[in-house]
């Protein structure tokens, strides 16, 4: 009855193969056949974990990204590469990455030295595209090559397949026209291309074609709905039948659409949209295939399929054969195999599901609609069994914490006293010249670094021994800083493999995978932390070590943490308790690790929320209530100290404009931001926005080896000056600098602090 199907499948490899491939191929270690090879078996390995299904998506594989895949496709090169020889995989790494395998690089001359394409977010994922690149006069040419290729592969595997494209609504939104012009004028070109490659995949004996319109889950303006009704038109050509897919949210008002367009099915995602479900059935035509999405394609938790039965038994009876059930977005966010987890806490692997066993829950949901729930009972009771023991499992339930949560009151995130009255005090005790230098954190992980944590890891070394090894870096960070003549000092995280990672290994209530490795963009891979349980904190986590640093310097040093916020955003997790909820415990646990370090006589505590602004909504009519619990989260962790002790915070990315009132609203004492890459752009947000307090605007890029000069850093600060109160401002990088050699970091430290003292000398 119910057919089963799949949006897309994680590409790397349940070993991270495909990342290991691109990487030895661009370092000229293998051959582009060798890599090619990587990427075929992949797809077959991943065809085969979904052959239970009735239909599997073919084009969702990608060397690099799915949307620059379409992108050529469409035969829309960025006009910097359009005169490229060579192969077209290498000009596909060169658009991607500015470069592509030094083996290639015969043709670095004629197709070398090319800017990489800009990368950003993918929705409110963590994965990133390359963004499409338009101008007036952008011309498609289609190119089947790829899809084709990989639609005889499956064919010759027996695959069931179904194409997977990104739909030319979606396509046009998210990508950026160079010129500025009116990127929906290229509507009809581009429909036109659609409607070609619709009619060559017919030519294949395709009869589904799944294409994705995510962006019909976001606010749209009238001219981008009217191109979804003329898009569709020119693409009802009665080729292939279209499976218009959605996720990531509900329709809200652009569900009449959606059922009104011309398509043969839709796709729902059930997780964000089940009341959405019945209008929309009611809204659709009668022969409409209904795809539901009623499996989280975005989080690792194992589905409770007979909570979803319950709703979906009569919605099948009602829809027959016109039911189509599959995850609610692709796969592509999520690890491939729960089944190579060895040593994962048997406990909280028992409630997971990865890839794999997401598409087993869909075969079983569809054996129990066809043919009764009783022809599954034993997955069924097994299901059961695991959703049960995790809701009432001590582990994820601590009554202490959620008491905590419950006593919070307004006045656990306020300050005693108002920013002015304690920024007097502050200066009275920390004795700061005008514009004081600092870091924002981390120094470079040194070879020496890594090779201790590997071997401690490995057990060759003992604790009393690493931390031995972690206590000589963060002595050499110590040094340095006072050789540059820093005024605010940082230990320099030695000790820390990453921002979020570090502090959830000390938390209660988290978990960690060996293998959950989930594709942030091209061969890079992050493996989230997994959230489960009420969160709390058995000890302090960075006391010893910001309290040894310290002790090796008469200047302050800066105790640094990672936020609630930003540990919320980068981790896997649950779905059984509002985020805020989650946020919330974060905030009371750092909260303790904050009065930890004031108790210690640590004066100045940065908590770092990289990942505020990343957790946004989609829709910006549910901004308001996101802020509002994120800004709340961050005042628990950071105002409970004596007006005496300063609170930085760290945010590292460049539209402010939007948000600044909430981030005004944090009341941090100082606030450090990026704004080297945009030249000072960034502080047009304060034209219109009086930002009381104090804030350092980086001066340095550290995503780039350039070592900025004196007099560039001081033109920067100069910039910032006219806006804000010279009293008011710190001089310090964009961000931290792990990812830098120290040969790089002094040299551009060195400026930087001669740049604050030539600033202070001309100061009036
Ligand atoms: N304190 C962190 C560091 O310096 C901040 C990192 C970040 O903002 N992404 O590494
Ligand atoms: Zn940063």
């Amino acid at each position: 009855m119910a057919t089963t199907h799949n949006l897309g499948f994680p590409r790397i490899g349940a070993k991270r193969e495909l990342k290991f491939a691109q990487e030895a191929y661009w370092k000229g270690q293998s051959t582009r056949d060798d890599l090619i090879q990587v990427g075929a078996d992949l797809r077959a390995r991943h065809w085969r974990d979904q052959a239970a299904l009735d239909l599997a998506p073919v084009g969702d594989f990608a060397f690099y990204d799915q949307v620059l895949d379409m992108s050529f496709t469409l035969g829309n090169l960025p006009e910097r590469v359009r005169g490229f020889h060579g192969d077209a995989l290498d000009n596909y790494f060169r658009v991607a990455r500015g470069r592509s395998a030094q083996s290639a690089e015969e043709h670095a001359e004629c197709c070398g030295g090319v800017a990489a394409g800009e990368m950003t977010k993918w929705f409110d994922t963590n994965y990133h595209y390359i963004v499409p690149e338009f101008d007036a006069a952008t011309q498609f040419t289609l190119d089947t090559t790829r899809l084709l290729a990989q639609l005889a592969e499956a064919k010759v595997l027996g695959v069931k397949a179904k194409p997977v494209i990104i739909g030319p609504v979606t396509y046009l939104a998210l990508g950026k026209a160079k010129d500025g012009s009116d990127k929906l004028a290229l509507l009809p070109r581009l429909q036109h291309i659609y409607a070609e490659l619709l009619t060559a995949l017919a030519g294949q004996g395709v009869e589904w074609v799944q294409v994705d319109e995510p962006i019909l889950v976001t606010e749209l303006a009238p001219e981008w709905q009217a191109a979804f009704t003329q898009a569709y038109q020119a693409l009802d050509t009665g080729a292939v039948k279209l499976l218009l897919a959605t996720y990531f949210g509900p329709l809200k008002e652009n569900l009449p659409l959606a059922a009104g367009l011309p398509v043969q099915g839709l796709h729902l995602d059930t997780i964000n949209a089940r009341d959405e479900v019945d209008t929309l059935i009611l809204a659709a035509p009668a022969d409409r295939v209904i795809s539901l999405g009623v499996v989280n394609g975005r989080n690792i938790w194992k589905t409770d399929l007979e909570g979803v039965l319950a709703w979906l038994e009569p919605v099948a009876k009602t829809l027959g054969d016109r039911l189509w059930i599959a995850p609610s977005c692709s796969l592509l966010h999520v690890p491939v195999d729960l089944g190579n987890e060895r040593k994962l806490d048997a406990e909280v692997k028992s409630w997971l599901a990865f890839a794999v066993q997401k598409l087993e829950e869909i075969t079983v949901l569809a054996a129990a609609l066809s043919q009764g729930r009783a022809t599954v009972e034993a997955e069924l009771a097994a299901n059961r069994a695991a959703i049960a023991a995790r809701r009432t499992s001590p582990r994820v339930n601590n009554p202490a914490v959620k008491a905590a949560v419950a006593r919070i009151d307004a006045a656990l995130g306020q300050r005693k006293s108002a920013y002015a009255d304690r920024a007097a005090k502050q200066a009275a005790l920390l004795n700061l010249p005008l514009f004081p230098t600092t870091t924002i954190g981390s120094f470079p992980q040194t070879i020496e670094i890594r090779h201790a944590r590997s071997q401690f890891k490995a057990g060759s070394i003992d604790a009393a021994a690493y931390t031995e090894a972690m206590r000589a870096e963060i002595a050499r960070s110590v040094r340095e800083q006072e050789a540059l003549g820093l005024d605010v000092l940082v230990h320099g995280e030695a000790e820390r493999n990453d921002m979020v990672e570090y502090f959830g290994e000390q938390l209660d209530g988290y978990a960690f995978s060996q293998g959950g490795w989930v594709q942030s963009y091209g061969s890079r891979c992050v493996k989230p932390p997994i959230l489960f349980g009420d969160i709390s904190r058995p000890k302090a986590m960075t006391v010893d070590w910001i309290t040894y640093a310290a002790s090796l310097t008469a200047k302050p040093m800066k105790g640094m943490l990672t936020g609630p916020v930003t540990i919320l955003n980068w981790s896997f997790v649950r779905d059984d308790q509002p985020r805020s909820t989650s946020c919330l415990q974060l905030a009371l646990a750092i909260r303790e690790e904050v009065l930890d370090l004031e108790k210690a006589g640590v004066r100045i505590i940065q908590i770092d929320e990289a990942a505020l602004r990343e957790g946004l909504p989609l829709r910006r009519s549910q901004w308001r209530e996101y802020l509002d619990w994120a800004v709340e989260s961050f005042r628990i962790t950071a105002n409970g100290v004596a007006d005496e002790t300063q609170i930085h915070t760290h945010m590292c990315y460049s539209e402010f404009n939007d948000i600044i009132a909430s981030i005004a609203d944090m009341d941090a004492d100082v606030i450090t931001i990026e704004t080297s890459r945009s030249d000072m752009e960034l502080l047009g947000a304060f034209d219109d926005f009086n930002y009381p307090n104090q804030i350092g605007p980086g001066v340095y890029d550290i995503h780039s080896p350039n070592i900025p000069t004196e007099d560039h850093i001081v033109g920067l600060m100069r910039k910032a000056a006219e806006r804000i109160p010279a009293d008011r401002l710190w001089v310090n990088p964009d961000c931290g600098l792990k990812t830098r050699q120290w040969t790089e970091v002094i040299p551009a430290l060195t400026s930087m602090v001669s740049a604050a003292k030539t600033l202070r000398a001309t100061a009036s």
